[in-house]
């Protein structure tokens, strides 16, 4: 595990926990020096209190229609537009501007959007077809060390919409089924970062590390 102790300030990281593996992103965050404390984030109380956010895995529309049914979705929204935060799979899914295709989707699936990309769901296969990708990911830490890049009917980023301010982050560096070797499962977008793979599933923190610190540093940024 990966600890450095920086010079800003510490933050405070909230965890969408609507649906999904959230407990295994708030475990790992906790482990990071840099985070004064992780926690559950559940309506518009919860997300004020926080200075980041990360949206996990599950799944994105039940994640959406919950949002919405307990009235957090305007918060939420809010937040994501103006407050770092990383979705990981469902998360990602989340964060994306359009779907191109994919799985049971309905034309009407909410999205919070803030990254110029368009997603294609399940892109990968079902949950049987599920399998772990060694990745390199740009600006990680001992990033030849490849990161292992855990795939759970996943999102694949089919394109960039903007690609003046979508950074690429990691790619697939071989095929997997119908899946191409390049197909980007990372990208950065300002104060926004997403990653079609689970790196709470994995003992790896250099993910959280990597999201904690972009975090950090646009924090400091917002605040000169
Ligand atoms: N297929 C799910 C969705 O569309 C995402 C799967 C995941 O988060 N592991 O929301």
């Amino acid at each position: 595990m990966t600890q450095e102790i920086e010079e800003y300030k510490k933050i405070r990281v909230g965890v969408l926990a609507l649906q999904g593996a959230f407990a295994e992103h708030i475990i790992l965050l906790n482990t990071l020096p840099q985070v004064s404390e992780a926690v559950a984030v559940r309506n518009g109380q919860e997300i004020a209190q926080v200075d980041a956010l990360v949206i996990p895995g599950g799944e994105s529309t039940t994640m959406a229609l919950i949002a919405e049914r307990s009235g957090f979705w305007p918060a939420l929204q809010e937040f994501v537009q103006t407050h770092p935060t990383w979705g990981t799979c469902a998360g990602l899914i989340l964060l994306s501007e359009t779907i191109t295709s994919g799985g049971t989707l309905k034309g009407d699936q909410k999205l919070l959007g803030g990254l110029g990309i368009s997603i294609k769901r399940n892109a990968f296969g079902t949950q049987k077809e599920s399998f772990e990708a060694g990745l390199h990911v740009e600006g990680l830490e001992d990033a030849a060390r490849l990161f292992p890049g855990v795939f759970i009917r996943a999102p694949a980023i089919d394109q960039i919409l903007k690609p003046d301010e979508v950074q690429v982050v990691a790619k697939l560096e071989r095929d997997y089924g119908t899946t191409p070797k390049g197909t980007i499962v990372a990208v950065k977008q300002g104060h926004l970062l997403g990653s079609a793979f689970h790196p709470e599933l994995t003992r790896d923190n250099r993910m959280h590390l990597y999201f904690v610190k972009m975090a950090q540093e646009y924090i400091a940024k917002q605040s000169k």
